[in-house]
This record gives C-alpha cells, sequence and structure tokens, in this order.
C-alpha cells in the first residue's frame, strides 16, 4: 500500500514541487546567461501546473470561474513545455499555433464540457495536454538526431516526454474503459492514487531531465569552445596536436596518416593594402571555401596567423598530393572579394605521410614544414613533399 492514499494530499505535495521548480527556474532564467528563455518558459510551465492544481483544490470557493482557469493554466503549462524544447536548441519556437491551440481548448472545455469530472471534459482536456507533450517529445527527439545522436540514443533522450504524454493520454482513456468510476482528480479512486504519485515522480523526472539537456548544452558549448579557434571556427592547435597524437598511435598498428600544412601566400601585403578586417574575413573565407574538400574524418586546424593544417588518417602521401592539389586550385580559382576589390587569394602547401621510424607525430610534421618551406622557395602557390634523404637531416 502507498504511504499516501489521499488526492489531496498529494495535489498539496505536487503545488509545493512545481512551486518550488518555478522559483528554482526563474531564479536560473534571471542568474544564468545561458539559455535565460528556456529556463523562463520552464519556470512558467511550472508556476501554471502550481496555479492549475491550486485552483482546481479551491473549487469550491467560485467553481465556474475557478474551473475554467485551473483547465487553462494546465493547458498553458503544457503548451510552455511544447515551446521550451526548441528554446533549448535555440530553434524557432512554435508560439502562435500553441497558443492558438491553448485558447480553442481552453474556451472549447469551458463552454461545451460538462466541467472537471464529466467523460467529454477528461477527454478534450487530457487529450490536448498529451497532445502537446507527444509533440514536444517529437521536437526533442528530432532535435537531438539533428544534433547527431543515433535514433535509439534520441528516443532514449525523449523518452520521459513520451511517458508524461502517455501519463496525460491514460485519463481519458480510463474514463471511457470505466465511465463514472473515478471522475475527478480528486476522487479517492485507486487509479486517482497512482496517477497523481506517478504525476510526483514524473514532476521531478521532467524538471532534472531538461535541467540535464541544459547542462550538456553548455558541456558542449564548452568544449567548442575549448577546441575551436574564434575567429574562423577551425580546430586551433591544441585541438588538432591530440588528434594527430591519437592517429600516430594508430600508425603503430598499421594505419598510416598525412598531414597538409598550408601558409597563405603574401597576406602581409594584403593586410596592409585591403586592412586588418579583410584579413580576417579572408581566413573566414579561406576556411568556408576549403572545408568541404575534406571528407568527415579529416581535420583541419589552423595553427595560428595564416598558417593551417590538415591532418588525412589512412591517407598516404599521393592521396595527400591530391587533397592539397584540389584545395590550392579551388584557392587559386576563387578571388576574395572586399568592399568591392578583388584580391588573389593563393597558399603554398607541404605534406609529408608518417612513417614506421617516426618517434612521434612531430617527426611528420617537421617533413610538412620542410615542405612547406621548399613550396615557398619555388615561388609559392604549388604543393611539395620532400625527399626522404632530406627528410631524415635533422632540421633545416
Ligand atoms: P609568405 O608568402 O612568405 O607566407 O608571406 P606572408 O606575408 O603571408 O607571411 P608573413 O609571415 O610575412 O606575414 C603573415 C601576416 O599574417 C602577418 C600578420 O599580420 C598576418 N596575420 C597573422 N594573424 C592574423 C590574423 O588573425 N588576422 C589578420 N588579419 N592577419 C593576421
Ligand atoms: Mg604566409
Ligand atoms: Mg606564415
Amino acid at each position: 500500500m502507498l504511504p499516501v492514499a489521499d488526492p489531496v494530499t498529494l495535489i498539496a505535495a505536487l503545488v509545493a514541487l512545481f512551486g518550488v521548480a518555478a522559483v528554482v527556474w526563474l531564479m536560473l532564467a534571471v542568474g544564468l546567461r545561458e539559455s535565460p528563455w528556456a529556463c523562463a518558459s520552464v519556470a512558467g510551465a511550472n508556476a501554471a501546473l502550481a496555479g492549475s492544481f491550486l485552483l482546481h483544490e479551491a473549487l469550491g470557493l467560485a467553481p465556474r470561474m475557478n474551473d475554467g482557469w485551473s483547465d487553462f493554466l494546465s493547458l498553458a503549462a503544457f503548451g510552455l513545455v511544447r515551446v521550451t524544447v526548441p528554446l533549448v536548441g535555440e530553434r524557432p519556437a512554435p508560439w502562435r499555433s500553441t497558443a492558438l491551440l491553448i485558447v480553442a481548448v481552453g474556451l472549447g472545455t469551458a463552454r461545451f464540457t460538462g466541467g472537471p469530472g464529466t467523460l467529454p471534459h477528461t477527454l478534450v482536456l487530457f487529450g490536448a495536454m498529451s497532445a502537446l507533450a507527444l509533440l514536444s517529445a517529437f521536437d526533442a527527439w528530432r532535435l537531438m538526431r539533428a544534433r547527431g545522436l543515433n535514433a535509439r540514443a534520441a528516443l532514449v533522450l525523449a523518452s520521459p516526454l513520451v511517458v508524461v504524454g502517455l501519463l496525460l493520454l491514460s485519463r481519458p482513456v480510463e474514463a471511457s474503459l470505466a465511465p463514472g468510476r473515478t471522475g475527478d482528480i480528486d476522487v479517492a479512486s485507486a487509479f486517482n492514487i497512482a496517477w497523481l504519485w506517478a504525476s510526483l515522480v514524473l514532476a521531478l523526472l521532467i524538471n532534472g531531465w531538461i535541467a540535464f539537456l541544459l547542462l550538456m548544452k553548455l558541456v558542449l558549448e564548452i568544449r567548442r569552445l575549448t577546441e575551436r579557434d574564434p575567429l574562423t571556427d577551425a580546430l586551433n592547435r591544441r585541438a588538432l596536436s591530440e588528434a594527430v597524437d591519437l592517429e600516430h598511435s594508430r600508425q603503430m598498428r598499421g594505419h598510416g596518416y598525412a598531414l597538409v600544412l598550408l601558409d597563405m601566400d603574401r597576406f602581409k601585403q594584403l593586410n596592409d593594402t585591403l586592412g586588418h578586417a579583410a584579413g580576417d574575413a579572408a581566413l573566414r573565407s579561406l576556411v568556408t571555401l576549403l572545408k568541404p574538400c575534406l571528407r568527415e574524418v579529416d581535420r583541419f586546424a589552423r595553427l595560428g596567423g595564416e598558417e593551417f593544417c590538415v591532418l588525412l588518417p589512412h591517407t598516404g602521401i599521393a592521396g595527400a598530393a591530391l587533397v592539397a592539389e584540389r584545395m590550392r586550385t579551388l584557392l587559386a580559382e576563387h578571388p576574395f572579394a572586399w568592399e568591392g576589390q578583388g584580391w588573389p587569394l593563393t597558399a603554398s602547401f607541404g605534406i609529408a605521410e608518417s612513417m614506421t621510424g617516426d618517434a612521434t607525430a612531430a617527426d611528420v610534421l617537421r617533413r610538412a614544414d620542410q615542405a612547406l618551406y621548399r613550396a615557398k622557395a619555388q615561388g609559392r602557390n604549388v604543393v611539395q613533399a620532400v625527399e626522404l634523404e632530406l627528410a631524415r637531416r635533422p632540421e633545416r
């Protein structure tokens, strides 16, 4: 037997829980610079649910009025849940269609059903709330798929909202199967007690779930900031170094890799003529232009200044030459434009492949650097590799 089997006590517990959650989320919305609107929306949903249960229990004071407002608030709560999911994902939220649905269903239940406890009321009100929760679950699933999660992981992460949708749906189903047995939410039936307990657990779960999603978002954002170059959004030197070291350790198991170093030609001239802002834009446009030349597994990084490096896993020198040549031609064929003025952008490329004798990735990088030096010496806008005899000499 459950420790508390009195609907009014359980409803009071729900009011307290939603009330506290609303205050905490509101504090986060004000204090947290990340996702304030999502936090405010969750605060609103919790407050609306607290208000809805509170008004419902105050039914005796002004039955007709409280009844309508209680329904409206519970609908608004799930409407807010519906807009929270896109807000967390920084997507446009379906404010208008959700508001329209809430008003239509709110007015419909107030005018055309017999009030709480009647079958039409339960069908329309809980049917609409369940639809909103299930739509949110679908949005959450889609959002996570778009963020690269596989279908199963996305389903697991969206499942708390599916469970909420099903819990809401269980009321009209129970009301249809056993008309008149349970009726309103505060009738002390076994179904109601179980339903209210499940609501308590789910209220905690959903609040924790949204907090978890926001935390994950924050962690991903921090990770992005630590591995990306802020100007071009290419990987930074540290992230590349980690990726190259990892690839080098795999090389011991027979998987070779190649590096392409590229340095823009006479970049100082561009800066001096068009200005530093134009230089920055040229760096960005180079990354945008050249990234599509690469495979998903390749890594493109800015080492600093106007020097970039590409890591090509499972690639030999011939493959690296092909990629570098493709990048070189693409860049040369697309002059950079700044305030109506064209500027030819070219770069010099040095390539190297890993060899079994290389103790660390720095050996491969040194060969690519020697090759780049040769490319510059040869007049720029060319791809070069070093002969192995030259590569074995200690330093250039
Ligand atoms: P080379 O063909 O020999 O490579 O000549 P270069 O002019 O490209 O090379 P140099 O090393 O002489 O000059 C590089 C210039 O890149 C100097 C520096 O002002 C500029 N630079 C480095 N980082 C940035 C940046 O973040 N933004 C801009 N706009 N310029 C940068
Ligand atoms: Mg340069
Ligand atoms: Mg340079």
